[in-house]
């Protein structure tokens, strides 16, 4: 396999889908991007319904379902965008999404009903400078997020002009990119895409989007280590999905794996209610569980933030498990075996 699959024809070549499957199928495609390339589609085991990276990009006739409290923008975006192609909800940091488009499609995407190819909602040259103009104009911006979609699908000329202009901005100083290439696509982070990523003053973090430790093959770590060699900070984002990283062990190999590769756990995201996502969807309780699990069997340095982005626009604030809490004596902390433990009496009246 040599081409990226795009139809749900090329998964059934592929032996991805079942060729029965293609006309329940194709209401699917024409509402949700599809894309699988050559990398990951080798990943995927046909044989196996359950296989975690199958999950993660094979369309299934559920994407049309909609389930009670999903919302088509369940991050809040486009309350926050005061110009195209800015997102500005903390003061010190903002989105910048120049593209819409991604390697891969991913069926749990909490932006599915934005990301897709062919440029849809992405930056025209009049609709970067204004975007550019507004970062310029709000000093408060130390950090710039490059997200969409995928950023590192940008050509590298594209990327290196882009990146040239923010490093014009002096009080820009750090240049963040949230992005699935490592995995996607690895061969597309080339020494070429890198030296543009690295090409200014801007203090680089890549946050790349990991959720299984199967996705991290030769040449994933390859792409990484070019990552490293620029000088980039790396970073990992994860989504906890049903089905594909539900389980302590599973979460525990994926966090070892990103920190062998020298990449640090950094979020872990909750499930967002994206449209026709209810399959992935995790309660926050189970999700709780599990982080109380992991920060009792693995490394301090396996251990991601667990994050809720509140639906409505509100932000992401952490949601582990409550390990300190009120009893009316006092505070009583929870080990990470299930023990309890008082820690603090209570302060006398005053
Ligand atoms: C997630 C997000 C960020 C980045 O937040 P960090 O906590 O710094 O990773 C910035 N802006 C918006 C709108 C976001 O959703
Ligand atoms: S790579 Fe990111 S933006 Fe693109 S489909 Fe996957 S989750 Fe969505």
């Amino acid at each position: 396999m040599s081409r990226v699959l795009h139809t749900t024809a090329d998964l059934a070549r592929a032996g991805l889908v079942e060729a029965d499957a293609i006309d329940a199928l194709e209401a699917v495609a024409a509402r949700y991007a599809i894309a699988v390339t050559p990398a990951v589609a080798a990943l995927i085991n046909p044989t196996d319904p359950s296989d975690p990276i199958g999950l993660q990009y094979l369309p299934s006739p559920e994407e049309l379902i909609s389930a009670p409290g999903e919302q088509a923008d369940p991050t809040g975006d486009q309350i926050h965008a005061p110009v195209k192609g800015i997102v500005h909800r903390y003061p010190d940091r903002l989105l910048l999404t120049a593209t819409y488009a991604c390697a891969v499609y991913c069926r749990f995407c909490f932006r599915r009903e934005v990301v897709g190819p062919g440029g849809a909602g992405g930056l025209t040259p009049a609709e970067l400078d204004g975007a550019l103009a507004y970062i310029a104009g709000h000093p408060e911006v130390w950090e710039v997020i490059l997200t969409g979609g995928d950023p590192l699908v940008l050509s590298p000329r594209r990327i290196a002009d882009l990146v040239r202009r923010l490093s014009d901005i002096p009080h820009v100083k750090i240049l963040r990119v949230h992005t699935r290439l490592p995995v996607a696509d690895p061969e597309k982070v080339s020494e070429a895409l890198v030296g543009a990523l690295s090409v200014s003053r801007l203090t680089l973090a890549v946050g790349v989007h990991v959720n299984h430790a199967r996705e991290l093959t030769p040449a994933a770590d390859a792409a990484l280590a070019r990552l490293a060699g620029a000088g980039a900070l790396l970073l990992s984002q994860t989504v906890l999905l049903r089905g594909v990283n539900d389980r302590v062990e599973v979460l525990g190999d994926l966090m070892r794996a990103l920190v062998e590769r020298g990449v640090r756990p950094y979020y872990l995201h909750h499930p967002d209610p994206a449209p026709g996502t209810a399959r992935f969807r995790v309660s926050l309780a189970e999700g709780q569980a599990l982080v109380r699990g992991l920060r009792g069997r693995y490394s301090g340095l396996c251990q991601p933030t667990y994050v809720l982005d509140i639906p409505g626009g509100f932000g992401k604030v952490p949601a582990g498990p409550a390990w300190i809490e009120s009893d009316g004596a006092g505070l009583t902390a929870t080990d990470p075996w299930g023990g309890r433990h008082p820690v603090e009496a209570e302060e006398p009246e005053a």
